[in-house]
């Protein structure tokens, strides 16, 4: 028997499927890009926008939805990718990504429907998303917000601050979520500036902190509906997740961190994606 659970992870499978299929579309269509930390969010994503968030596409700037910032701008075909596939834009979008006069650059662009901060500098998304949450409980609404942090991007000092400042002011309205793939743009980050032990910082910063499997669905979705995981913190999602998840010459490397995708490339990674349903 099929439950409404089984569904909707169903469901969410399958929209991630579509945010790794959609980013390989963007990126050829650039001829080149961040596959790896695009498609290592993939069902991180595909949870945030197709369960958890409260948003209406069709009004982006509804002032009671809940906030997402990607400060891991440079995921931004993955950011693309599930913008279009919950309606914010239309689709065909992204065959012109990168392109001249194109709305979708390869970071973030705050003019685009759907997206709250314009990113790609390293570092700024955590301070600027505890600014939103302040917001909220200054104006006495319940908005929610989201930021996505990449690994790499935990070695700018800037997100340390906030990490403070979000505790100090017990932010539980702020959820943070790293996207711990293990590798950044030159390298595995433990041969850059290791961050383990990774959750005992953050614990020690204030935070609330669990580590999860980010690609397994049904862990993100439990997850999520767990949050805030203390009345008076903010709240940290450790995702382990893979760079360049779903294909295999992608995968676990940082020569896909950003890279050229040919039409040759394009089509094998598509193959081993598969289809949607
Ligand atoms: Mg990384």
């Amino acid at each position: 028997m099929t439950t409404n659970r089984d569904a909707l992870l169903a469901d969410l499978r399958n929209q991630a499927l579509c945010i790794r299929r959609n980013v390989w579309r963007a990126l050829h269509a650039a001829t080149n890009g961040h596959v790896g930390g695009s498609t290592s969010a993939a069902d991180l994503f595909a949870a945030l926008y197709f369960h958890h968030l409260r948003l209406r596409p069709d009004e982006p700037d509804w002032p009671d939805r809940d906030r997402f910032v990607l400060s891991k701008g440079h995921a931004n075909a993955g950011l693309a990718a599930v913008l279009a596939q919950a309606g914010f834009f239309d689709e065909a979008w992204l065959d012109r990504f990168y392109g001249f006069e194109s709305p979708l650059g390869m970071h973030p662009d705050i003019k685009v429907a759907g997206v709250e901060m314009s990113t790609g500098g390293l570092g700024h998304g955590l301070s600027v998303g505890m600014g939103m949450a302040l917001g909220a409980r200054l104006q006495k609404k319940d908005f929610r917000t989201v930021v996505m942090l990449g690994d790499g991007e935990l070695q700018e000092g800037s997100s340390w601050e906030a990490a403070m400042a979000a505790a100090q002011h017990k932010l539980s309205e702020l959820t943070a979520i790293v996207d711990y793939n293990k590798i950044q743009q030159s390298g595995h980050v433990t041969d850059m500036i290791d961050l383990d032990p990774l959750a005992d910082k953050w614990r020690a910063f204030g935070w609330a902190v669990r580590e999860i499997d980010g690609h397994e669905m049904g862990v993100i979705v439990d997850t999520l509906d767990d949050l805030p995981f203390a009345a008076d913190q903010p709240s940290l999602i450790i995702a382990h997740t893979v760079k360049g998840k779903g294909v295999s010459f992608a995968e676990d490397t940082y020569a896909w961190h950003s890279n050229f995708v040919t039409d040759v490339l394009y089509q094998q990674a598509l193959d081993e994606l598969g289809e949607p349903a």
